[in-house]
């Protein structure tokens, strides 16, 4: 029997002539029960893991964004925690993250605590729900490709204000909105358009620190420039209480400079 239950993921359709995705891949908690019981932490631990991972309210502030926009952009938002599958890693040793037990299945917290058992087979997991996704990714960017003639891929994360131990590159700047970038995907007008939204809403917009790179599916990695993609960090002390608590005001700022971003770029 095929597994029931809500969709892992979804795709919210936009205008019909809209290049962008807002894609949102770490705003959910949810885990199915069967992935509950690959994981070692007890419920409370789990909770407090969930609070430090979850990039909170990044699907809300989506999709203000997406209403504040006169041509709607499309929103593909993983309605599954990050602790099932990281949909933005690589599946493979290409992933530096593997390092410290967080590659596409994590076998460590943010922490260093064990998370799964080291000896974890990541197939079924992969197979189940990152294969999946990356694929259903992959058909959005194709459909815009094939409807505009591009795609704009706008990664939606938000980040803790205070590094956590298992942050590669936890020691550069923090700022208010980290903009990742990729040398490929990332045009210099895109990144342009970036700065002036977010920067009209917080004091400074950082580069590459402490979160560099964006999400472009790997069948067009590097390879296809009608791809463009940038990766949105908002540091979470600009819209919420840390760790894991409930939305401020600056959400609604915060999505009002998204959706400024986003026509921008839809010209
Ligand atoms: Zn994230």
């Amino acid at each position: 029997m095929p597994p029931t239950g809500p969709p892992s993921f979804e795709l919210l359709p936009g205008a019909p002539n809209s290049p962008v995705i807002l894609h949102v891949p770490h705003a959910a908690r949810e885990i199915p029960a069967q992935v509950r019981q690959g994981i070692v932490l007890d419920d409370t631990a789990l909770e407090r893991e969930l609070d430090h991972i979850t990039d909170s309210h990044t699907a809300r502030l989506a999709e203000d964004a997406a209403r504040r926009t006169a041509l709607t952009p499309w929103r593909f938002v993983n309605r599954l925690s990050r602790l099932v599958v990281d949909p933005e890693r690589f599946p493979d040793e290409r992933e530096e993250m593997r390092a410290v037990g967080m590659g596409a299945v994590y076998t460590r917290t943010t922490h260093g605590e064990p998370l799964r058992p080291v000896q974890t087979d990541p197939e079924p997991l992969l197979a189940r729900y990152f294969r999946p996704y990356a694929q259903a990714m992959t058909d959005a960017v194709a459909d815009r490709l094939a409807a505009v003639g591009r795609a704009v891929v706008v990664d939606v994360h938000s980040y803790p204000t205070e590094p956590l131990p298992y942050e590669l590159h936890g020691t550069g700047p923090r700022p208010p909105v980290c903009l990742g970038t990729d040398p490929f995907h990332t045009p210099p007008e895109l990144l342009a358009a970036a700065r002036e939204a977010f920067g009209a809403v917080v004091e400074e917009t950082g580069l590459d620190s402490p979160f560099s790179g964006t999400y472009v599916p790997l069948e067009y990695y590097g390879t296809d420039p009608r791809v463009s993609a940038l990766m949105v960090e908002i540091r979470r002390d600009t819209y919420m209480t840390e760790p894991g608590g409930p939305a401020g005001p600056g959400l609604t700022r915060l999505a009002s400079a998204l959706a400024s971003l986003v026509t921008a770029v839809t010209g």
